[in-house]
């Protein structure tokens, strides 16, 4: 009889687990909306790759193609090859 508990606050504990993880992600949505960030996405034209902080232009072989993310102009600093 013991095991039949055990299993119902297994199933529930799963079952919060599930909701918190199906929430989260809206969550988040939702807080990039409300911050006008599509404006602010917009104006970031650059690429800035995490390890160093550096800038690069769309001309560069590493904008998009190296661990970063978009970034305004005037974040970081300038790549040396392509000028940020
Ligand atoms: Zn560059």
């Amino acid at each position: 009889m013991k095991s039949v508990i055990d299993m119902k606050i297994v199933l529930a504990a799963i079952a919060i687990l599930l909701n918190l993880i199906s929430v989260l992600p809206s969550v988040g949505e939702g807080t990039q909306f409300s911050n006008g960030d599509i404006h602010a996405e917009a104006r970031k034209t650059h690429w800035l790759t995490i390890s160093g902080n550096i800038r690069h232009n769309k001309s560069c072989r590493w904008y998009h193609n190296s661990k970063g993310r978009p970034c305004r102009k005037d974040e970081g600093r300038a790549c040396k090859k392509c000028g940020g």
